[in-house]
């Protein structure tokens, strides 16, 4: 069996090798890598059906990428919430740790895309340790968000010596780790890493399946995994045009995470990021699918619909709008499309109605 270094040494990084798979453009192709990377790993392109699929529309860069969309560098504002290069500071309680500067595969419409996998965000020891120290000193931080990039691109060595420092830090309670391994490298997922991971609990882990078809066989063993070793498992999933914006499809998908023990989080809508914009849908239509899964499937594999506000005022939860009327009795609209009368407040509305 392969390592999953050496898989990733497999990956395709040039037009030219993809070329060699599927029948591409490679001068229009050159002129996207050389502003945003591509690297595709031997497993996602193994799940690529035919040009313009899910899959491909997700990690095969698209000359799109470089419109003149009127989008935001850095949507988020992290640039400026940002007290030491490595983190990002915005709710009092919660540190965005950007640990990792590169990805297994580049997704095409990454947030951070302004800087992953390009040379601005190479991330040396010294400005881990200035983010430790930035944790250590900040007594309000009590959940520590491992990000970047793809914190599981570091080595076991130096992410098991990352976990042991934040351990150390008395108000530090609860870790999480951002990760896309499980859909796109999931051979990272080894029986030593998860044996190293279990040692620095509460640990959670947040991955970010975007489509049915990432659900391998390969996947559903990588997230056994990690759920044996007792890490629990969430589920950000993002809307993407032409992917996922169909009820059928989303309802396929979290019925499948759940089935693999990986509890869907949030599904977001897209950020304003500039090279982006070919992916966006309409707010309502998230909605819609929203209004269609309740009733559906189960609560349980419902996530929260959020919009990341720009400038760095944070995530919103939107949700349909299911109360149509206020007064003694309120009308409430049913996922069907139905309203239902439902009486409001105390016992003498109960008994009047
Ligand atoms: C999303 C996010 C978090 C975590 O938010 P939760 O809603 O707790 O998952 C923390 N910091 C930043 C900067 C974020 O963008
Ligand atoms: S894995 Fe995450 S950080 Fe990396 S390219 Fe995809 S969305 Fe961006």
């Amino acid at each position: 069996m392969t390592s999953w270094q050496q898989s990733l040494k497999n990956s395709i990084t040039t037009p030219q090798q993809l070329a060699q798979h599927f029948p591409v453009d490679i001068d229009a192709l050159s002129r996207v890598v050389e502003r945003y990377p591509m690297r595709i790993t031997p497993h996602y392109l193994g799940l690529i059906r035919e040009a313009g699929d899910p899959i491909w529309r997700q990690c095969v860069p698209d000359a799109a990428e470089l419109a003149d969309d009127n989008l935001l560098v850095d949507p988020l504002n992290e640039e400026n919430l940002s007290p030491v290069d490595s983190l990002v500071h915005r709710y009092p309680d919660r540190a965005l740790f950007l640990v990792a500067g590169t990805c297994a595969s580049y997704c095409r419409f990454c947030t951070r895309k302004r800087k992953v996998g390009c040379s601005t965000m190479s991330l040396s020891p010294d400005a881990l340790s200035q983010g430790i120290d930035y944790i250590a000193r900040t007594p309000q931080i009590n959940d520590v968000l491992l990000s970047g990039g793809d914190p599981l691109m570091l080595s076991d060595e130096v992410l098991g010596d990352l976990l042991g420092r934040l351990r150390q830090v008395p108000h530090v309670q609860v870790i999480r780790i951002g990760s896309r391994m499980p859909v796109t490298l999931p051979e990272r997922i080894t029986p030593e890493l998860c044996a190293m991971l279990r040692r620095y609990h509460p640990l959670y882990l947040n991955t970010h399946f975007n489509h049915p078809r990432e659900i391998t066989a390969e996947a559903q063993q990588a997230c056994a995994r990690l759920a044996d070793a007792g890490i629990q498992l969430g589920n950000q999933t993002v809307l993407l045009k032409g992917v996922n914006d169909d009820p059928a499809i989303m309802s396929e998908l979290l019925r499948g995470l759940l089935g693999m023990r990986v509890r869907p989080y949030y599904l977001h809508q897209m950020d304003l990021t500039c090279g982006t914009g070919h992916f966006r849908t309409r707010v309502e239509q998230g909605i819609e699918i929203l209004r269609a899964l309740r009733g559906q499937v189960s609560g349980m594999a419902i996530p929260q619909y959020v919009i990341d506000l720009p400038g760095g005022k944070g995530k919103v939860p939107i949700l349909p709008d299911y109360v149509e009327r206020l007064g003694d009795a309120i009308a409430i609209r049913t996922p069907d499309g139905d309203s239902v009368i439902f009486p409001n407040g105390g016992g003498e509305n109960l008994r009047r109605g």
